[in-house]
């Protein structure tokens, strides 16, 4: 049986009730005042309609009020769908299909959005202006939860196909934040900065930390380097988390002052530091904590001490403490020592499956193991290394060929700006890489950047082909839509 636990913003505002849970700008709310704001607004919830069991989307930017909306569900025994504020109408209205959500929650700005994306759906849509004017039903809110009991539902970006809606349990945000914790440790004074997108895992696991751990959170509502800089020595911000691109953000803002003393961890994700930035960091007292995780996985799963992130270089380190990582051979043998193949991952923190989707969750979980679609390697002391997306691979006269390492060497050439690499079918190699760049000047041709390629790229993963582009295609969440490339050529 699944062990029960109190909902745990309750216990938190039993345990320390006038600590500070979250500040935002000049607004500020305790664990108590955040539980009973939360509670009350279960009140109003019930009165417009929403029940227990039921899927109810959230549609908002970071906010206080967002916040209260998300832990009011867990009062009302909702199941929380997070939705990407980016998506355009249609691929909400997927969601909101796919996940039978019944009630859509929105702050007043995206109200347009909400409603064209619930047109033709029997979905309810209600602004937080709205409920918060309805009248409070008395309920009984919902106490105690079982960690197998699924509190929020996230969808994958949505990079290598259609985005899926990943099953996260009140278990799997627990052992979450119980990893991270046994790894960066706890401090009575951590102050941990939300500038990433609550509706997104990075963000939405701060939030769940704050409650188990009694941490103060101090939000943005989106990512501003003088600001992030601002907080972290002015704020008593000690632990931030950001992307990779980020960090040279907040360097450039930074005008070679050292970060306070009491700043302990900046934890990156998305994609390894490039060394020039690692020792930049290094000597401004920064600690950066390299990761990789994903929506699965609720959060980091792997991740790399500062002690280490000079001499693993482009290594996201290891597995959290309740978490176990693994490299798979194609014939689903365990790899060892520096051989590649897929990253597969396994623990209290990773999903059991996919919504409404027993075919892709059979695919993905195995044995037990949740299979990435990432393909790495593993070095004799167990440091893992990210190497690619399984789908994005370009096998080139049998030699395989890794698209991010050549956007890594493209993006090197002063004038190109942002870079994709995808395969082409060709009849002698069976696929050849191209390259397609968005570059910051008209003096540059397509030969200066394969001879840049030539002299930091065995020749056979050097592009056969440049084409310069206004924009690469993305996705909601910002990523590279390689399997989009192509098209840029119709
Ligand atoms: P979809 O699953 O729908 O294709 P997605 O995988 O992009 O979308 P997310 O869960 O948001 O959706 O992203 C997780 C992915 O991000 C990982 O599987 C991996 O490919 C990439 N990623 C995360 N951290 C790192 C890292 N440190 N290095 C390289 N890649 C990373
Ligand atoms: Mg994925």
């Amino acid at each position: 049986m699944e062990h029960e636990m109190p909902i745990f913003l309750w216990k938190r505002a039993k345990l320390t009730p006038n600590r500070v849970a979250i500040q935002m700008g000049e607004t500020a709310l305790t664990f108590q005042e955040l539980h009973e704001k939360a509670l009350e607004l279960a009140g109003k919830m019930t009165a417009a309609g929403m029940k227990k069991g039921q899927y109810i989307g959230i549609l908002s930017p970071n906010s206080v009020e967002m916040i209260v909306m998300i832990h009011a569900l867990k009062y009302v025994g909702a199941i929380t769908v997070m939705l990407n504020t980016k998506l355009s109408p249609s691929e909400v209205s997927f969601q909101l299909e796919d996940a039978r959500v019944s009630h859509l929650l929105t702050d007043s700005s995206l109200i347009d959005k909400a409603a064209q994306s619930a047109k033709g759906r029997t979905v309810t849509v209600h602004s937080f202006e709205e409920l918060q004017r309805m009248p409070s039903a008395s309920i009984v809110p919902i106490q105690t939860i079982s960690l197998g009991d699924t509190d929020t539902i996230m969808y994958t970006s949505g990079t290598t196909g259609a985005p899926k809606g990943v099953k996260q349990t009140y278990g799997n945000h627990w052992w979450s934040a119980i990893g991270s914790s046994l790894n960066l440790g706890l401090r009575e004074d951590d102050c941990w900065l939300i500038a990433v997108p609550l509706f997104h895992i990075s963000g939405l696991s701060i939030l769940m930390r704050s409650v188990i751990y009694g941490m103060k959170v101090i939000l943005h509502e989106k990512f501003d380097a003088t600001r992030m800089n601002q907080a972290i020595h002015e704020e008593g911000v000690t632990i931030v988390s950001v992307v990779t691109a980020m960090v040279s953000r907040l360097l450039q803002e930074e005008n070679g002052a050292p970060y306070p003393a009491s700043f302990r961890c900046m934890l990156v994700g998305g994609g390894p530091v490039p060394v020039t930035i690692l020792e930049k960091c290094s000597s401004l007292s920064i600690p950066v904590y390299q990761t990789y995780g994903m929506t699965e996985t609720s959060s980091q799963i792997v991740t790399l001490s500062p002690e280490d992130s000079l001499q693993k270089i482009g290594s996201a380190g290891k597995a959290l403490f309740p978490s176990e990582v693994m490299i798979m051979s194609e014939a689903d043998e365990q790899q060892h020592d520096n051989l590649p193949g897929e990253i597969v991952v396994k623990g209290p923190n990773v999903t059991s499956g996919y919504l409404n989707r027993p075919d892709a969750t059979r695919d993905t979980i195995r044995d037990g193991w949740l299979h990435t679609g990432d393909i790495g390697y593993m070095d004799e002391e167990g440091f893992l290394y990210v190497l690619d997306r399984r789908s994005d691979l370009i096998i080139s006269g049998g030699e395989n060929i890794y698209p991010a390492e050549i956007e890594n060497a493209l993006v090197k050439h002063h004038a190109v700006v942002e870079a994709g690499v995808t395969g082409l079918e060709d009849e002698t190699w069976g696929q050849v890489p191209v390259a397609f760049v968005v570059v910051n000047s008209d003096d540059v041709e397509e030969k200066d950047i394969i001879a840049h390629c030539l002299t930091h790229l065995a020749k056979y993963k050097v592009p056969k082909h440049v084409y310069f582009v206004q924009n690469l295609p993305r996705n909601a969440s910002n990523k590279l839509l390689r399997r989009e490339l192509l098209s840029l050529l119709d």
